[in-house]
Parts: structure tokens; C-alpha cells; sequence
């Protein structure tokens, strides 16, 4: 993080095949700060002063801006982002770190945010702090292996809670055309007769779309 303030205490944890949710623990256990920042090492802030993401009582996520829509997108637009947040200690020692039998990585963080709002605690998106993030591509990378850690932990999810989170970013196109819309805000977002998937579609993705998600501006298109 290239704006960390030189008083401020960072810890590097290296995923080394151990899995996100138990690497993240072992951090959120080594560090002693009032509050704890999780930032993924494909992400850096480029706009804003990080203690603006410290508040009491809330878990923050910086405003995010990924490389290519629909790879690791938001759980919550206006709220948590896995790939970045910082939490007051005082609500760690209350909901507890993250589940560890998550393996690998997927929905440990959206768990998390279950646990969080079971205990009334808030998420807040900060949008005076960007970050940029490029990340998702260790998951693209590993290819079938990270679909297989999908639904397996999918029914660890499924069976802890009774429910599954629906995606938060979905891909939609008006039934007679092939442009993909993933932005509300879009004025060509299909209100009546489209498709919709939750895969990336590899072309046609809309433009006005497109520079909407690189301002900043995208209102997810997820689930209603
Ligand atoms: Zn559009």
C-alpha cells in the first residue's frame, strides 16, 4: 500500500496454499492495532487517507475499482469488499475472525458479512478512499480448481445458514440483443425482456457500462 503511513504497523502473511480465510486469520491474530486493514496484494490505494476507513463499530471497504468487470466484484456495492476492509479490533473480538472451514478461499468473506449483520454490526463503503485492484487473476489462473472450491464451499455455506448468496454482480442483455449490461446507472440498463448470467461474458460488454464501472459510478447490476 503505497500511502501507508510510516507510523502504522503492516504485516505481510503469504498465501501459500493454505487457504485465504486461514492466512487472513493469521494475520487479523499477529496484529495489535485498534483497528485491522485486510488488503489483498493486487490492490492498492490511489486516492484518499486510509484512516478515513477507521470508524468505531463499523467494518469499512474503500471505494474499489477492478481492472475487468465481474472479476471479483463487490459482495456489497455500498458496503464490504472481500479484497479490502478494515474493522474496529473490538468488533473482531465480538464476531470472531474468519471460518476457517472455508478451505481455500470463497464465501469466508460472505459468511463474514452474514455473521456481521447478525450481530447489527454496520458495512460502509468509504468512496473518499479508491483502490485499484487487479485482482482475481490467481483464481483465473487456477482454472476448474478454484470452480471446485466454489461448490464445495458453497454447501458448507448452504448448510451453516440454510441459504446461499445470490451473486452480486449479474450480466444482462435485452432478449433481442447481444450488448451485455452490468451497470444500473447505465441508460441502456434492460428493464423488461433480457437474459441474465452471472458468467463474464467474453465480448459485446456495453461501453457506456464500461466507463461508468472505470468512474467509479457502476451501480452493480446483482440479484433483486
Ligand atoms: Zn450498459
Amino acid at each position: 500500500m503505497a500511502s501507508l503511513p510510516h507510523d502504522c504497523e503492516k504485516l505481510v502473511v503469504v498465501n501459500d496454499g493454505t487457504g485465504f480465510g486461514r492466512n487472513v486469520n493469521r494475520g487479523l491474530r499477529l496484529a495489535s492495532g485498534d483497528y485491522v486493514a485486510v488488503a489483498g496484494n493486487d490492490t492498492w490505494v490511489v486516492e484518499g487517507d486510509v484512516y478515513d476507513l477507521c470508524l468505531p463499530q463499523t467494518v469499512t471497504s474503500p471505494l474499489v475499482i477492478g481492472d475487468t468487470p465481474g472479476i471479483a466484484p463487490a459482495l456489497e456495492p455500498e458496503g464490504f469488499h472481500g479484497c479490502f476492509w478494515v474493522a474496529p479490533r473490538s468488533v473482531l473480538d465480538r464476531v470472531g475472525l474468519l471460518d476457517e472451514r472455508f478451505e481455500h478461499a470463497f464465501y469466508e468473506d460472505d459468511d463474514f458479512v452474514a455473521r456481521l449483520h447478525a450481530s447489527d454490526i454496520a458495512t460502509r463503503q468509504i468512496r473518499s478512499v479508491r483502490v485499484r485492484h487487479v485482482g482475481g487473476l490467481t483464481m483465473l489462473k487456477l482454472g476448474t480448481r478454484a470452480r471446485d472450491w466454489l461448490a464445495q464451499n458453497e454447501v458448507v455455506f448452504r448448510e451453516k445458514w440454510g441459504w446461499t448468496p445470490s451473486p452480486t454482480l449479474v450480466f444482462r442483455r435485452p432478449a433481442q440483443k447481444d450488448t451485455w449490461h452490468y451497470c444500473r446507472n447505465c441508460s441502456a440498463w434492460p428493464a423488461e425482456e433480457y437474459v441474465d448470467q452471472a458468467e463474464i461474458p467474453s465480448d459485446n460488454q456495453c461501453e457506456e457500462c464500461r466507463s461508468l464501472w472505470d468512474a467509479g459510478e457502476c451501480r452493480q447490476g446483482g440479484a433483486d
